[in-house]
């Protein structure tokens, strides 16, 4: 939706410096803050969201803004709305994608197992969970190990990770063309996801490590039908990336849209507290111990830690230490 013409056009004071980010702010009337401008519009997904004060319907959001009766929302936003429908149509990509594909399949070269057992990894174990396979002696994936990708049990895709330093790409994946469903719209490993609430991670190596209940996705930012697939399957989602600034940077931005959606979301600093970089650099036995502090498993958690390290999103309390992430902070991602 054209929000900057339709703020505009109501004269509501906006702050465009994020529109560069999808977002036009407005000053939020469900939590108040005259002066700052909180609550968040959309302009690709079309949803709102307030940094102080969490989610909010975009149909309840628009009301308050513009302050009109509910009942004239509907034509007052028809002009605004059509551009965006133009767009829509234009982006609506051709089906395809291929029907059925099949694994490379190879087995396990004695340096894609080395390259395994040295980051601690079970290739075995591996094999038996995921299905990994080898790259293959020749081609294009060749000294990769091939991790597919499946969902409701086929495969749908698969992505390889470079076991020789320094070469780039570390992560290759299928393109679009050549899976059944472009891995950008999908998630790695949902099909070992089994309740409400699963771990968001940051790559197929976390996920790797992290096993049941634990998630990646593939793209450089969540995409609309991710999104969307999110909020119909989960309730609550623990958002578990790298503890360096950049990553929690990018966690809280997922936060945020997810939250949009009606999500129950939770940023984990949690890897640092272990010494780790990473999931991937977890000991399989901290990595059990964080999954019972998070699912509750079996086991109630072990002591008061998840109160330190928890925050809701618009309370912006990321780890420990870090409070400063949230609120009023907004403005730096
Ligand atoms: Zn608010």
């Amino acid at each position: 939706m054209d929000y900057v013409s339709l703020f505009n056009e109501f004269k509501i004071p906006i702050d465009t410096s994020r529109i560069g980010r999808g977002w036009v702010n407005t000053q939020c009337p469900f939590c108040g803050h005259a002066g700052s401008y909180h609550l968040g519009f959309n302009i690709n997904d079309d949803f709102a969201t307030c940094f102080k004060c969490g989610g909010h319907s975009l149909r309840n959001a628009l009301i308050k803004v513009l302050n009109i009766p509910a009942q004239t929302l509907q034509s007052i936003l028809e002009p605004y709305q059509t551009r965006l429908q133009v767009l829509k149509k234009l982006n609506k990509e051709k089906p395809l994608n291929k029907e059925k594909i099949e694994l490379p399949d190879y087995p396990l070269s004695v340096n894609e197992k080395q390259y395994l057992l040295d980051r601690h990894f079970n290739p075995y174990k591996l094999k038996e969970d995921f299905n990994i396979c080898g790259g293959g002696w020749v081609g294009e994936w060749k000294n990769r190990i091939i991790i597919p990708i499946y969902l409701g049990g086929k495969l749908i895709s698969w992505t390889s990770r470079t076991i020789l330093p320094d070469r780039e790409p570390r992560y290759k994946t299928l393109e679009n063309e050549l899976s059944v469903i472009d891995p950008k719209k999908i998630f790695f490993n949902l099909d070992n996801c089994t309740g409400s609430t699963i771990a968001l991670l940051e790559g197929p190596f976390d996920v790797l490590r992290f096993g049941d209940n634990g998630i990646c996705g593939f793209g450089i930012s969540l995409t609309r039908t991710q999104v969307l697939y999110l909020s119909s399957r989960f309730k609550k989602i623990f958002i578990l990336f790298d503890s360096e600034r950049q990553a929690q940077k990018k966690a809280k931005e997922y936060g945020m849209i997810l939250q949009g959606h009606g999500l129950d979301i939770y940023l984990v600093d949690a890897f640092s507290d272990y010494g780790c970089k990473d999931a991937g650099e977890m000991s399989p036995y901290n990595i059990k111990k964080l999954k019972v502090e998070l699912f509750g498993d079996f086991l109630p958690p072990t002591e008061n830690n998840m109160r330190k390290r928890l925050g809701r999103v618009s309370n912006g309390i990321v780890g420990k230490g870090n409070k400063n992430m949230g609120g009023d902070n907004f403005e730096s991602f």
